[in-house]
């Protein structure tokens, strides 16, 4: 495809075809686009590229995204620190952050448990989840005071992460809770808009 292109920009269509979302159409684009900028937005970007990595890494608490070996949400001691929703991924985070509603803390897995896709839960920060619910016990906290939401989207494998997450922390006896289903089955919570998110977060129930 494309083969009379000179390389550089060959080069650059490949490389945004891999991005999500992204179709071989747009690439082509979205090359162009840049071709006929000027060099200093080009500049711009690629540097914003080149950087993104740059000191970043992951929270040791919740696994968000952060520039320091702690989050700013797990910094923020004004948080309700008994209570840990639990996401698939940083953009969830963001998303439920838009709301403004939830003052607790987060865990992100990373994921979610598919068995077709080979994802089991060595693979995700599952076990880094019940060891922040252990230590919460073990600081003195009562089990019936700690609460942790699922708010894994609502598809097939979501769901299935949510009952193994129960499962798994049933024997601690602390509050497990589910977003309520006011967002579309099969659905990303990272689509879903700030009002539909609230009132799943408002919504939650007892996970039994
Ligand atoms: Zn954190």
């Amino acid at each position: 495809m494309n083969s009379f292109l000179p390389e550089s920009i060959q080069k650059v269509i490949d490389e945004f075809s891999r991005l999500p979302g992204i179709g071989p159409k747009s690439a082509q684009r979205l090359a162009m686009y840049l071709l006929q900028s000027p060099e200093m937005r080009v500049d711009a970007l690629a540097n914003a590229v080149r950087d993104v990595k740059n000191g970043l890494s992951f929270c040791v608490v919740c696994f968000n995204i952060s520039a320091a070996r702690k989050c700013r949400i797990c910094e923020d001691l004004g948080r309700e620190q008994n209570q840990i929703c639990v996401v698939e991924d940083i953009l969830d985070v963001v998303a439920l952050e838009k709301t403004r509603q939830y003052r607790g803390l987060y865990h992100v897995l990373h994921g979610v448990l598919s068995p077709v896709d080979g994802v089991g839960p060595e693979q995700l920060k599952i076990e880094d989840l019940k060891m922040r619910v252990q230590e919460l016990l073990a600081s003195g906290i009562a089990a019936g005071e700690i609460e942790v939401i699922v708010a894994t989207n609502p598809s097939l494998e979501g769901e299935t992460t949510a009952m193994y997450l129960t499962r798994l922390l049933k024997p601690f006896a602390v509050k497990v809770t589910r977003i309520a289903r006011g967002l579309p089955a099969g659905g990303d919570l990272d689509y879903a808009d700030e009002i539909t998110l609230t009132r799943a977060l408002q919504g939650r129930m007892d996970y039994v």
